[in-house]
């Protein structure tokens, strides 16, 4: 059984060996910046609590 080469996560193309589980070295640097943005996205709490009164 041969192992089916993996897809590209981001634009689905056959992977390649160098840029492995990517197409290319573009769609790794994609995954990154998505990886990274999601990361610095922390959810901002509303720290000042709305002192109705
Ligand atoms: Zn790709």
């Amino acid at each position: 059984m041969s192992t089916p080469a993996p897809e590209c996560p981001i634009c689905g193309k056959p992977a390649t060996p160098a840029d492995r589980p990517f197409c290319s070295r573009r769609c790794r640097d994609r995954d990154l910046i998505t990886w990274l943005d999601e990361g610095y996205r922390v959810p901002v709490a509303p720290e000042e609590e709305p002192s109705g009164n």
